[in-house]
């Protein structure tokens, strides 16, 4: 339910509600806007009956169902879009990012180099996978604790934001001591509890979509992230398995959209394993800006032939700037700015 304030209620009365909402069993979530402050309680909803007599309390101007059941991430709790700051580096609201690096961190100088020619074309960010998800426990499974050192040496050196893969909940603390950004992947949306771990973190959290998982399961998981705690919640869409096997996933853009509209949370797309092909990376990007997206995710590495994963979809440093050439343009019709990091410090 969201219990929506009168334009004049005083700190008291929102306090008297925060209470009463608190002994129904809710938890209260205030949102205090420019003329109204809404409080969103949030619960079990066989109980929520209860929460109708609220209307009754002084300084409540109505109370309203919220239909959606993902409550925390819904536009109805919050109109809004929810911008996300990452050093300086806004994301959502008109903000965009620009996030390219390569699948895993494989040495100082891949990382570093990787890091320096995409910051030269225009990213903002810098990605890189320590601990990797691979479907074959043969594989490469990343540098772990070392490759987050490098990647804090990476950005170090160049000023960008690192963004990094999160496995299991043991390494939460871990990966945010040097994450300014923890990408949940594919094949753990539906790990709960890494989500409600991630929910107690003072990181952004980018959520990519299952494989195999709907738009509204995907924003049930941001829902656990968000009622653990932690607001800042960025959706990634980076396709789907379908039937379809001249591309390595079909890229759902039409879940770009829709989680727009559902939805107040900034919403990226990684058009690299949503295709698997070098080739549709461009026209993607293009069609992601269309479709409203607020960031983009893309794959980069200085010699995709050594890559230890992923190098087929890898794209060589001058094609990224050929990319982020390209989509100038089009971040400029749909009013999207690229901002620049400020700050190289990691804020604790
Ligand atoms: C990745 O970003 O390298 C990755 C493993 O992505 P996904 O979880 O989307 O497969
Ligand atoms: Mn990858």
């Amino acid at each position: 339910m969201i219990i929506v304030m009168q334009g004049g209620a005083s700190p008291q009365q929102i306090e008297r509600v925060m209470a009463r909402i608190q002994d129904l069993g809710y938890k209260p979530h205030p949102i205090h806007g420019v003329e109204h402050t809404v409080i969103g309680a949030i619960g079990d909803e066989r109980g929520k009956s209860a929460l109708e007599s609220l209307v009754g309390y002084e300084g409540v101007e109505s109370v309203i169902p919220i239909l959606k059941p993902f409550k925390l991430a819904s536009q109805e709790m919050h109109r809004e879009p929810t911008v996300i700051e990452v050093n300086g580096v806004q994301i959502g609201g008109g903000g965009f990012a620009l996030i390219a690096g390569p699948c895993s961190v494989e040495s100082e100088t891949q990382i570093i180099e990787t890091a320096r020619a995409v910051k030269k074309s225009g990213a903002n960010m810098l990605r890189g996978g320590a601990f990797k998800p691979r479907t074959s426990p043969y594989s490469f499974q990343g540098l772990e604790h070392e490759g987050l050192k490098l990647l804090a040496q990476a950005r170090q050196e160049t000023g960008l934001p690192v963004v990094t893969e999160i496995l299991s909940p043991e390494n939460v603390d871990l990966v945010a001591e040097y994450a300014d950004v923890m990408q949940v992947g594919a094949r753990n949306m539906q790990n709960f509890s890494l989500l409600k771990k991630l929910g107690k973190v003072n990181r952004p959290v980018l959520l990519k979509r299952g494989m195999m998982c709907t738009i509204k399961e995907a924003l049930m998981s941001a829902e656990y992230i968000l009622s653990s705690g932690n607001p800042s919640v960025i959706l990634c869409e980076r396709g789907i398995r379908s039937f379809e096997d001249s591309t390595r996933n079909t890229l759902d853009l039409s879940a770009v959209a829709l989680m727009k509209e559902w939805s107040h949370l900034p919403v990226i797309v990684d058009p690299t394993h949503g295709t698997g092909v070098k080739s549709l990376i461009l026209p993607m990007c293009k069609a992601a800006i269309a479709a409203g997206a607020d960031g983009l995710m893309v794959e980069v590495h200085p010699h995709p032939e050594e890559a230890l994963s992923d190098g087929f979809q890898a794209l060589l440093p001058e094609h990224f700037q050929e990319i982020a050439d390209s989509i100038r343009p089009y971040l400029e019709l749909e009013g999207k700015t690229l901002y620049r990091p400020t700050a190289q410090t990691l804020e604790k």
